[in-house]
């Protein structure tokens, strides 16, 4: 049951989802799906995969612990030229009524710059097949191979050699020099914003 509106944030706290689960049995698996938020010029040196690093956003933008689930950076970080100092960056936030006051508020991502946010389509960007149509999550991902979000080829994107733009095809609009995660491309950039 994904999380859509105000009226079920309720179910995404931890004792509304615990109340859910004792009416309804634990065979019903309640499934809170995160509000992605786009938070655009975040200094580079925030390192997205510290957990103690997400605790401090939320300690300094006054929200509960673990309102953020996660935080990526859209582009893979050794694309990035080597005078860049800012990136944008995705950050999963648990309960609607908070993304919501993110992109109005504008949060503070290691300074308070950071005040451009943009909501994604709900469910965003399939990882798995790089799917920008928001028809499915990338854990529910229906297609057997990975594809490559820089260049199609048929493994993840970490595993990916590709090192200039004549290596780069676009998964979702099939053109050549520019990569799925390219803010340049068209379909991307309907898509965000
Ligand atoms: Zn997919
Ligand atoms: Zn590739
Ligand atoms: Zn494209």
């Amino acid at each position: 049951m994904p999380c859509t509106n105000h009226n079920t944030d309720w179910l995404c706290s931890p004792d509304g989802a615990k109340a859910f689960t004792s009416k309804f049995g634990s065979n019903v698996e309640l499934v809170i799906r995160p509000f992605p938020i786009l938070v655009e010029f975040v200094p580079i040196h925030l390192n997205t995969n510290d957990l103690s690093a997400l605790r401090e956003i939320e300690h300094k933008n006054a929200l509960l612990t673990g309102t953020i689930k996660s935080a990526r950076w859209i582009k893979p970080i050794k694309w990035r030229s080597p005078l860049q100092w800012k990136a944008h960056l995705t950050l999963e936030i648990l309960k609607p009524s908070d993304a919501n006051q993110a992109i109005k508020n504008s949060l503070i991502v290691l300074e308070p710059c950071c005040s451009i946010h943009k909501l994604l389509p709900e469910p965003t960007w399939c990882m798995k097949c790089q799917s920008f149509k928001g028809l499915h999550f990338t854990k529910e991902c229906k297609k057997l191979d990975d594809t490559c979000g820089t260049c199609t080829g048929n493994y993840r994107i970490k595993e990916c050699e590709a090192i200039s733009l004549d290596q780069c095809y676009c998964a979702n609009c099939k053109e050549a020099r520019h990569a799925a995660w390219d803010c340049e491309c068209l379909i991307y950039l309907e898509k965000v914003r």
